[in-house]
């Protein structure tokens, strides 16, 4: 502990300067590696914005989006705009339950165009590509509106075949879905939608959450954070190495010999100040230095506080991004024997 009140600068050496830039360049170093998801979390807002700017793309199942992969709260692939923040908020927040609760694991996609123009065929082979729901339970779920060539598929995994039917999917359809695309309405008709197959989803014990799909981008965090927390405590280790070295050096053999043989302190009360003089003589050639160094008495809890601010601020840190609040999700390698429901508008 007394090392790291060293590092941390309390000690102010008369006779050397303890703020060295490398000293200064360690510690930037320190907090990029402890917080690497600051850079991580921009990330998926750089897509988003490129391709809003070119609207009226024509979407096939490789060039889809897919903002799950960079963020595992977002469900939503609403690449054209066409449904509102708000409805996506939402969409997302009830999607996010269903998969933590049930394990279903759901890509809703709302485009203007769709290569192509069949629905069926393009779920499909967005089911294949990216294999959504858990392979051990087969409970991926695809939603997809296209505005522009009016049609929506409801595609079910396998292990969904028994919870949503095809006949329920197409009551989902003709009664929550599609008066609102009648009107246009994108959000209702999609918020229905979910609310309607969540309740069903809900409505059946036998589908329950297995956390499988999460253990994977949660165990590579974990060893991130862990690397990063080894790293960062390396290099403090380093730095207060570097200073007990500095502390031995003899400036008149250039040895690194010299030893602490006494010390006694002054004490300041009202600046608040001990000052610390430390003997200190080489075992080579005797030169002997007198170093001081004041020490601010009112520090010591300042000190602590502030190393649990920072050891908290880690943890937090941390905590957050074990949830995966940046982190992006991944798909179990699901299967779609074709089961759901479609149609036009
Ligand atoms: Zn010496």
């Amino acid at each position: 502990m007394r090392l790291f009140f060293n590092i941390v600068g309390r000690e102010r050496l008369r006779t050397g300067s303890v703020h060295s830039p490398s000293f200064l360049c360690s510690w930037i170093l320190v907090a990029f590696l402890l917080f690497p998801s600051l850079p991580a979390s921009l990330l998926p807002v750089i897509p988003s914005l490129s391709v809003s700017t070119c609207s009226a793309a024509v979407y096939t199942p490789d060039n889809l989006p897919i903002p799950y992969l960079n963020n595992k709260e977002n469900y939503v692939s609403n690449p054209d705009g066409i449904l509102s923040a708000e409805a996506v908020d939402s969409l997302n927040l009830w999607l996010g339950q269903m998969e933590q609760k049930h394990g279903v694991q759901t890509v809703l996609a709302v485009v203007e165009r769709i290569e192509g123009g069949d629905a069926y065929e393009f779920c499909m082979a967005l089911g294949r590509k990216y294999g959504i729901g858990s392979k051990e339970q087969n409970t991926g779920l695809i939603i997809l509106l296209s505005t522009g060539d009016r049609v929506y598929y409801i595609l079910t995994g396998r292990g969904l075949e028994g919870t949503l039917p095809d006949a329920i999917c197409k009551r989902i359809e003709n009664r929550q879905m599609l008066p609102a695309l009648r009107e246009g309405d994108w959000d209702e008709a999609m918020l229905n939608t979910v609310r309607a197959i969540t309740r069903y989803v809900d409505g059946d014990p036998s589908i329950v959450g297995s956390s499988d799909f999460d253990d994977g981008s949660d165990t590579i965090a974990l060893y991130v954070f862990l690397l990063c927390m080894a790293v960062g405590i390396g290099l403090i280790a380093l730095a207060a190495w570097l200073e007990e070295r500095k502390k031995r050096y003899c400036p008149s053999c250039h040895q690194y010999k010299m030893k602490r043989i006494s010390s006694r302190t002054t004490t300041n009360k009202s600046l608040g100040i001990r000052t610390h003089h430390d003997t200190y003589r080489c075992s080579h050639c005797f030169f002997t230095k007198e170093r001081h160094w004041d020490e601010n008495i009112n520090s010591g809890m300042g000190a602590a506080a502030a190393g649990g601010a920072l050891g908290g601020s880690i943890f937090r840190g941390g905590g957050s991004s074990f949830r995966g609040g940046s982190f992006g999700g991944s798909f179990g390698g699901g299967s779609f024997g074709g089961g759901g429901a479609g149609g036009r508008f």
